[in-house]
């Protein structure tokens, strides 16, 4: 076999590349695609090289911040201040090691999630289709390629279907291209061969067969490189906003120090290394370096606690923009139905049948109006098992579809009716056929038939096949004039009762062409209706009202039926009087007066992607932030324009996969809704660790600023500092990225997009926090120096009064407006007591041990100083469970919506102030 790149295999019949490649028709067997796999290696673009642990470790080292420490430490160790030297020093590295883990944690939670939605691809090997890893592509592989797909890798086209491919990621060309098993002159240039589909770009229309030429590195993307940039960075625009507001607020903290330290050396009579020491401690005390590492962290956990859930993030931003979410909007079929469809009645013009039975197995009872309606059924389960890609098959004792379930469940039907499906499709055998797109809603075949003639079986959207009828089946061969107001009753009625309807037509040709044109499915005649049903998913009722009561919207919108679409939503209890508009109302409306009916419709039937993207403007325009599905590669505009493009991770195409910022693994609403519940989660934690970091750094500063300003003794040690800013709060603050949620987080209105992270409340509680620390150190130091403690004892005391208020501000901030003195609240999580218990026994050592005692300059506390110290912790919490309960009161915060379960649409509800 010739190696993956020298041959030119566009200017090669497709046969011959074939040949070339000892390939056929049938695909590698799984052996010969083992060998080459092992020859070639796996289909994947090989990245950057990893850097090495070692680099990223010593980058911690290069923020200003840790330099300023670097070299107080070495000014200390110069002038013999050898403790402090080795304090400094130590912290520098605990903090490189802290963040070196945490940023080694977050990045294993996305590695992790990234190889989740690995994408696959349809092979053909001994003969079978299968659905492989990409990574398992080898040359010589017969793929076949649909719209939605992304080229999995460098492939010779073999039979090619009206295909048209998006190669821009290649080329720049914004044009998709036509492609074409024809050969292409040998000089053609890269960017115009029309014979050969390149790996990464994406098939927008048609359909194709190909033998893959060159994988992995081979392939002309991976040759150029260009996709190996791509790698997403993890970041955000709120861990953006932090880190701008970390940069900002070390640079003032600096400056602050700088002038803090001639404030101190020249106006009071601090000697001057005491003070640059103090200065430096200060500075490193303030400065919320580990603040984007936390929250990072956060939105890793949040991530992680979402694919649990069966939501697959893409992209960093979504966790945060799911916790805004105003708006859903959601196909219906497979998302909020199960996508579980059983035939249930056959409307023909000879009457009506109805079968009964469950799922896919195709056994069941008929009621019929008399023989000439079974005849008339029967006729229509032809076409049904004609017109169809599925397969029924038995398995653990359960019938299952492999393909499109409306079409298993019409192979069943064909059964239940009484028709031998192995005659009928080895008596008709498929020439041809025009699969099933979104766009005109049909799905065609033409079989040769033994008398010579052909068949053109069509089945699809009643209306537009009726609009493709002359005539319908009646009681004469040559069948009677369309009666549409008959078939519109019927349609109506179906959908009234929830039923998918699908209607069925044919058309008899006198010879058999060689292949089947869109101008084919013309002058039709109209056989009937099929009736589906699809229940809704049970868990999708509750989401739904769980959504309602969390102030978020739910519009269906689907290619179905108005009738059919309209019966599913009240059952799924989006309104109490559904608003259903049509795809066809749609294109009669303004963009202005579409922002009105976006907001007041709760279904859009027979909606195209072109109408949700239209729908999104829309939303959006009104102010909304807008979460939308789609499965298809036209919806990708829509998908990408969304706030939050939500893909289906089953049924959806790789296109939209690409183009959203999620995945469901299910397919499921439910997931949806517990996205934004987690979305909402990781926002109040992100809230928490900034409402914990900012007033612990800046209360301690400000103690000691005090006392500067006072020209009064120090209530700490440069070492002290750093040992509450390093050891105590990182170790308590860390808990709050894996707090659970409050129980009232689906009950609250959605926050405002663009809300700043620091409210006027957030900067209310930051301020008053703050300011009880201050007071609290500054008053149990001058206690103790006011009974005469000897300096080191009272420094001690203001220590372990920090540490002590920490721990209860710890239980205080895990409910930033909910009482957090309830059993729950008390009771803590393993989490939290596990940091509390290690920060206890770390205190204890720092008080007691002689060690500490010697490094750190304490001295032990009597039990009745420890008991006044622990006071202060009591008095705070107190004050801050008093301070909730006034905002409470004066209605600061946003009342709840709703108890959980109860049902309560936001329509017709004034909107509720937005979270504080
Ligand atoms: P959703 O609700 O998720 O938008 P949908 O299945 O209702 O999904 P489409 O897939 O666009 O929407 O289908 C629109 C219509 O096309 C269906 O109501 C049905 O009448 C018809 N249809 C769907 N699948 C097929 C198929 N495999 N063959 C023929 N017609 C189909």
């Amino acid at each position: 076999m010739t190696p993956q790149s020298s041959t030119a295999w566009h200017a090669l019949e497709a046969q011959a590349a074939l040949a070339q490649l000892d390939s056929s028709h049938q695909g590698l067997t799984d052996r010969e695609a083992a060998r080459r796999l092992a020859k070639f290696g796996p289909n994947e673009m090989v990245g950057r090289k990893a850097i090495p642990a070692w680099r990223r470790f010593l980058r911690h080292f290069s923020d200003p911040l840790i330099a300023f420490l670097l070299s107080a430490a070495v000014i200390a160790f110069s002038l013999g201040h050898l403790t402090d030297a080795i304090v400094i020093t130590l912290v520098v590295i605990i903090n490189a090691v802290v963040g070196f883990v945490q940023e080694g944690r977050a990045e294993q939670a996305l590695a992790a999630l990234r190889s989740m939605i690995a994408p696959q691809a349809h092979v053909l090997r001994d003969g079978k289709r299968r659905d492989l890893a990409v990574a398992e592509l080898v040359p010589g592989d017969i793929i076949s390629l649909e719209a939605g797909d992304r080229v999995p890798a460098d492939a010779r086209i073999l039979r090619a279907r009206n295909i048209l491919v998006d190669e821009s990621v290649l080329t720049g060309k914004s044009v998709a291209t036509q492609k074409s098993e024809t050969p292409d002159p040998v000089c053609t240039g890269m960017a115009d061969r029309a014979s050969i589909l390149y790996s990464s770009t994406f098939v927008v229309a048609g359909q194709a067969t190909a033998v893959v030429v060159a994988t992995g590195m081979a392939t002309q993307i991976g040759q150029i490189g260009s996709l190996l940039d791509t790698v997403r960075s993890v970041s955000t625009p709120l861990l953006q906003q932090i880190a701008t507001f970390g940069r900002r607020f070390t640079a003032f903290a600096l400056v602050a120090a700088v002038v803090l330290f001639i404030f101190a050396a020249t106006l009071r009579d601090y000697a001057w290394l005491d003070a640059l020491m103090v200065v430096v401690a200060l500075a490193v005390g303030v400065v919320p370096e580990s603040l984007p590492a936390v929250i990072t962290i956060t939105l890793a956990i949040g991530v992680r606690r979402m694919a649990a859930r069966q939501a697959i993030v893409r992209r960093l931003p979504a966790v945060e923009t799911l916790g805004a979410t105003t708006v859903i909007c959601s196909d219906k079929t497979g998302t909020l139905t199960r996508n579980e469809m059983t035939a249930h009645s056959v409307v023909t013009t000879a009457g009506t049948t109805t079968a009964s039975g469950t799922g896919y197995a195709p056994l069941g009872e008929l009621a019929h109006s008399g023989d000439d309606a079974l005849a008339g059924a029967q006729r229509v389960a032809t076409i049904g098992l004609l017109c169809n890609d599925a397969q029924l098959r038995l398995a653990a004792g359960e019938w299952r579809v492999d393909g499109d379930p409306m079409e298993g469940a019409l192979i069943a039907l064909a059964i239940k009716v009484g028709l031998d499906a192995e005659s009928l499709l080895a008596d008709a055998p498929r020439i041809d056929e025009i699969p099933f797109d979104a766009q005109h809603r049909y799905m065609a075949t033409l079989h040769a038939c033994t008398d010579g003639s052909a068949l053109i079986c069509v089945k699809g959207a009643p209306e537009n096949l009726l609009s493709l009828s002359r005539l319908q089946s009646g009681e004469t061969p040559a069948g009677q004039t369309l009666d549409l107001l008959l078939w519109d009753q019927a349609i109506v009625r179906a959908g009234e009762q929830g039923e998918r309807v699908l209607g069925f037509a044919t058309r008899r040709l006198d010879s058999t062409p060689h292949s089947l044109e869109v101008s084919d499915v013309a002058a039709l005649t109209f056989e009937g209706i099929v009736g589906f049903i699809d229940p809704p998913r049970e868990e999708a009722i509750l989401a739904v009202a769980q959504c309602h009561c969390a102030g978020i919207d739910v519009k269906m919108i689907t290619g179905d039926h108005a009738a059919t679409a309209a019966a599913i939503a009240l059952q799924l209890r989006l309104a109490e009087h559904p608003k259903v508009v049509t795809g066809a109302e749609l294109e009669t409306v303004t963009d202005g007066e579409l922002v009105r009916l976006a907001r007041e419709a709760n279904v859009f039937a027979r909606a195209t992607p072109e109408h949700k993207l239209r729908l999104v403007r829309a939303l959006q325009a009104a102010g909304e932030t807008v979460a939308m599905t789609g499965d298809g590669v036209n919806d990708a505009p829509a998908l990408k324009q969304a706030d939050i493009g939500v893909a289906m991770g089953r049924k959806g195409t790789e296109a939209a996969k690409q183009a959203s910022g999620m995945v469901l693994a299910d397919d499921n609403f439910a997931s949806i809704a517990a996205a934004v519940y987690e979305g909402r989660a990781v926002y109040d934690n992100i809230r928490k660790v900034i409402a914990w970091t900012l007033p612990t750094n800046i209360g301690e500063a400000l103690a000691v600023i005090t006392a500067l300003m006072l020209g009064s003794a120090l209530p700490m040690t440069p070492a002290q500092i750093l040992w509450i800013n390093m050891v105590l709060t990182i170790t308590l603050g860390l808990v709050l990225a894996f707090e659970p949620p409050e129980p009232d987080i689906m009950q609250r209105s959605p926050r405002r997009r663009n809300a700043q992270l620091l409210s006027p409340f957030m900067l209310w509680r930051i301020a008053l926090v703050s300011l009880i620390f201050t007071v609290a150190a500054s008053a149990i130091f001058a206690w103790a120096m006011h009974r005469g403690q000897d300096l080191a004892t009272a420094r001690t005391m203001v220590v372990n009064a920090f540490c002590v208020m920490e721990i209860f501000y710890l239980f205080s901030v895990r409910y930033l407006r909910m009482r957090a003195f309830t059993l729950q609240g008390l009771r803590g999580t393993p989490a939290v007591l596990g940091a509390i218990a290690a920060v206890t026994i770390a205190q204890f050592a720092f008080t007691y041990h002689p060690w500490m005692q010697a490094v750190f300059d304490t001295r032990p506390i009597a039990l009745l100083d420890g008991l006044v110290i622990l006071m202060t912790g009591v008095i705070m919490m107190l004050i801050l469970e008093l301070e909730k309960l006034l905002l409470r009161k004066l209605g600061i915060f946003e009342e709840l919506r709703c108890v959980p379960g109860s049902r309560s649409g936001r329509a017709g509800q004034s909107r509720v102030r937005a979270n504080p």
